[in-house]
């Protein structure tokens, strides 16, 4: 008998450690370049695995060290798809050259089990060719979404608009007031078809750690810079990280958006991960958060909105959500979502 128990033990033990071993596996992070001087900061990937992360650096390194000479604008982003024995990453180059953005897309395939890089090769970007066939009428009986962009916009952000007005859809953007100048064409432009735009403060720092004057003045930089764009100032906040606290909502003349699908799209950058979890989490009512800015993000968006909109789902802004499901919206109450 007692032996018994110590077989069970011993094989949960290794189940459980394999299961930790798998999951080690999965995780490609985010590894961060700083340089001060020329301040800079670049995502790239990191596998924690010394071959693939030092073949990296090898050929990032070139990109990054040029960064200065580039002016502000050096994106590193990547989307990367698991196989059974393999990992598929593409890596974006974004690099600002005398006001054109160039790009540069390395495709690369890594034997998981052997740590080896198994191909590479260029790719190219294709532009995108599509018809609106979806037309988009909003019935009220029917389910609806919201989906949600923080953080932009940034050259990543007229992507997501090419696909957005591909399938006929709506969508939110909360902006990051320090990524509005040098973008007011791109904010021009979610007006003009019609994206609801929203205040994620000036410069990211959390409400809760702001004394009254600056949380004021960090909304009501980014409601000038709006207005001076569009004509109308942004009706719904989203504090930076979603944090707030019971004073941040007394202080506040907005209603407060959250969301309760979370896609971790700044994490894992995998397109393929970002659209299981919409399917797997969204529900009628939801809101969904995102990040413009990801080149991930813009590509997931080409896997789950078709899924979504056979299911039946309208893709709606936050205020069109609230509206259309009767709530009433109150300035310092917090939504995540429409039930
Ligand atoms: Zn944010």
């Amino acid at each position: 008998m007692k032996k018994n128990i110590f077989i069970l033990l011993v094989s949960t033990l290794f189940i459980l450690m394999l299961i930790y071993l798998y999951d080690e596996r999965e995780e490609i992070l985010n590894k961060e370049y700083r340089d001060e001087v020329n301040n800079i900061s670049i995502d790239y990937p990191y596998f924690n695995n010394v071959i693939i992360d030092n073949y990296l650096n090898d050929y990032l390194e070139p990109f990054i060290n040029q960064g200065s000479d580039w002016g502000d604008l050096l994106f590193i982003d990547y989307d990367y798809e698991e196989l059974e024995d393999r990992i598929e990453i593409l890596i974006y180059i974004y690099q600002e050259n005398g006001g054109m953005v160039q790009k540069n897309i390395q495709k690369m395939e890594i034997d998981v089990y052997n740590d080896v890089i198994l191909k590479q090769s260029k790719m190219v970007d294709v532009s995108l060719e599509y018809d609106s066939y979806y037309q988009r009428v909003i019935d009220k009986d029917k389910p609806m979404v919201a989906l949600t962009f923080d953080d932009g916009p940034n050259h990543n952000t007229s992507l997501v608009l090419d696909i957005l007005e591909k399938y006929g859809v709506k969508a939110t953007f909360f902006l990051l007031g320090c990524n509005i100048s040098g973008n007011e064409k791109v904010i021009a432009r979610m007006k003009e078809m019609d994206m609801e735009i929203g205040n994620h403060m000036y410069s990211h720092k959390l409400i809760t750690r702001l004394n009254d004057e600056k949380v004021k003045e960090e909304l009501k930089k980014v409601d000038d810079l709006v207005f001076d764009i569009v004509e109308e100032y942004p009706t719904l906040i989203r504090p930076s990280y979603g944090t707030y606290n019971r004073h941040a909502k007394e202080l506040v003349d907005r209603p407060i958006i959250t969301w309760n699908v979370d896609t971790m799209d700044w994490k894992y950058h995998s397109s393929k991960r970002i659209a299981n979890r919409v399917m797997k989490d969204v529900r009628d009512g939801s809101i969904v958060l995102m990040h413009d800015i990801y080149r991930a993000t813009a590509n997931s968006l080409d896997k789950f909105i078709p899924k979504l909109l056979d299911e039946g789902y309208q893709l709606v802004t936050v205020s069109e959500l609230l509206y259309y499901k009767g709530i009433d919206i109150e300035a310092g109450e917090v939504y995540s979502r429409a039930k």
